[in-house]
């Protein structure tokens, strides 16, 4: 501990940023698999790697007692130190100094004592930390109380760690950063470049890895050309949460997007997979999932982060996983292997509710992939995962392999009812224009929403000439105006609301076009509107299973 220490202050007594690489770079040379883990670990000021998922619990008030106990300061004492440093390893350090048995510690007992702190329960845990800090050097105790707080500042950043790691051994640092971003730990990431394990395809039971990530479209054309297939597959895009399900040799475990264990939250599926016949890892999607029926992510929400979930909730808000690739089966990963024969693999497995798999279709070419998507939108669904059959599965990446086309869901043909003065360099032209549909039953026109993009300047412009002459009440940042200008919106969902007459309002609205061709009365209706919001966003919107490939 001393060494990292002494490498800790060298680090922080430069500015330099290539001086602080250099420094950590030799020190990481000197280590050993393990300790250079828990060294790459502790420099980015974390007790614990991010795939070991743990934290100490141990607060500043049981650490203040600790340090005030061993060095039989005062209160008084120690606050005037504290003052002077503002930072809790540094305090640590000097009220320690002369009051400690001076002896050094191996990285490995360190990271003995905090987990020995970790698994202890309430003021048992300050016990292991008074063990280590009465025999540790000041210099050393600095440090470990620094890794506790969970701040080295020492101007350290995780990018400068990688940095570290691409010195000492040697390795590019975009294949560093590759490799963390695969790892997620920065701990496991220093001993792969160390030991030059760099293919992606490396993945441990139980150590979480990066998801798959898909990058936007806009429109069929565009997929069939990023893609450069002439044969594309599409699934669904469900709306919950992503979800990597590891199940070897008896043992579950679940971890979302940020790579955190979810398993207690959905103890359905943990119970469903330790009955599964072999070891599997799966990437899906949580859904809340009742009757056979998909619940909207409104309902799946009283589920999430949750540590414990009861027989009630289970009842009420029952989940699925609707899977969408294989990476493990017959003890091995398959990440490697074409899409098209993960898929194989996978729907050999025969699984059962509540193990879904997502709906795949094929599609040979654009007017095709738009048909599908139409169809995909029919049944209420927000957008449309395209896959190209032949890939392999890269962890972290964004790429080409898979594309999300979303387009909004519906627009709504509207009528500005009052327009506002923008700000900023929309300063002195009429940009923001609340908008409305006709209420049926009243004959009024209703606002439903405030746009403020999807107009181009030169538009602005003429827009702001238009509605000038087109006023009818000055209302001191804009005016009401004329219900003459009908626009094309585009927004993401309706929420219920009391600021406008409609009871609705448009979420991120933005304009398509305006619609010079279209006549004010036949603009979109508040009958629309509510028919919309009960089918997608309401409380009790449903999509039906059809979008779930039964298995
Ligand atoms: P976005 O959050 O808009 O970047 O979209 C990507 C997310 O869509 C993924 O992280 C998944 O959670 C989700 N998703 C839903 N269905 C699928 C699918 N069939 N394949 C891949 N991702 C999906």
């Amino acid at each position: 501990m001393q060494d990292f220490a002494r490498t800790g202050a060298a680090v922080g007594a430069t500015t330099a940023t290539l001086e602080k690489t250099r420094i950590l770079g030799s020190y990481f040379r000197t280590l050993g698999d393990d300790d250079l883990r828990r060294a790459a670990i502790f420099m980015s000021g974390r007790a614990f790697g991010p795939s070991q998922r743990r934290t100490l619990g141990l607060g500043w008030r049981a650490i203040n007692r600790v340090v005030g106990s061993i060095s039989t300061r005062s209160e008084e004492e120690l606050s005037r130190i504290f003052r002077k440093h503002s930072d809790l390893g540094d305090w640590a350090g000097e009220a320690l100094e002369g009051r400690t048995q001076n002896e050094d510690a191996s990285l490995e007992e360190i990271a003995a004592t905090l987990e020995a702190i970790r698994s202890a329960k309430g003021a048992a845990k300050a016990v292991p930390l008074e063990a280590i800090l009465s025999r540790l050097h000041p210099e050393a105790a600095r440090f470990l109380i620094k890794i506790i707080a969970g701040e080295m500042r020492i101007g350290l950043s995780e990018g400068l760690v990688e940095a570290a790691i691409a010195e000492a051994f040697d390795v590019p640092i975009a294949q560093v950063k590759r490799v963390h971003l695969i790892t997620g730990d920065i701990g496991e990431t220093a001993v792969r470049c160390k030991n030059k394990q760099f293919e992606s395809t490396k993945v441990t039971p139980f150590q979480p890895f990066r998801f798959m990530l898909a990058s936007p479209v806009e429109s069929p054309q565009e997929a069939f050309d990023r893609m450069g297939a002439g044969k594309v597959w599409t699934e669904e895009k469900y709306d919950g949460v992503r979800c990597q399900l590891h199940h070897v040799d008896g043992r579950v475990e679940m971890f979302s997007r940020d790579l955190k264990e979810t398993t207690a939250a959905f103890p359905e599926l943990a119970e469903a997979a330790l009955r599964l016949p072999h070891g599997v890892m799966f990437d899906g999607e949580v859904l809340a999932h009742r009757n056979g029926r998909v619940l909207r992510f409104f309902e799946l929400q009283h589920r999430l982060g949750r540590k414990v979930v009861d027989e009630e909730l289970r009842r009420e808000v029952p989940v699925a996983l609707v899977i969408f690739d294989l990476l493990w089966v017959n003890n091995r990963a398959v990440l490697d292997e074409p899409l098209q024969e993960r898929r194989r693999l996978l729907e050999s497995l025969e699984l059962e509710h509540p193990f879904l798999l997502a709906r795949v279709e094929e599609a040979t070419s654009p007017d095709d992939l738009d048909r599908i998507f139409a169809e995909t939108r029919e049944r209420g669904n927000e957008g449309l995962m395209v896959k190209d059959p032949n890939s392999q599965y890269t962890p972290g990446r964004r790429g080409l392999a898979w594309l999300k086309l979303k387009r909004p869901l519906a627009t709504l043909d509207v009528v500005v009812t009052a327009v506002e003065w923008g700000h900023g360099k929309r300063k002195g032209v009429l940009s923001d224009y609340t908008f409305a549909v006709l209420d049926t039953t009243t004959g009024k026109l209703v606002n439903v929403g405030k746009a403020y993009t999807g107009l181009t300047d030169a538009e602005i412009a003429t827009m702001t000439e238009k509605f000038l002459h087109m006023q009818v009440r000055d209302v001191g940042y804009g005016y009401a105006v004329r219900p003459e200008v009908v626009l094309e919106v585009a927004f993401d969902s309706i929420q219920r609301s009391e600021r406008h007459a409609s009871g609705f309002a448009l979420r991120f609205p933005r304009i398509v076009r305006i619609r010079d061709d279209k006549p004010v009365g036949e603009t979109d209706t508040l009958e629309r509107v509510e028919q919309l919001y009960d089918r997608y966003f309401g409380e009790k919107a449903e999509v039906p299973l059809s979008e779930v490939a039964e298995t």
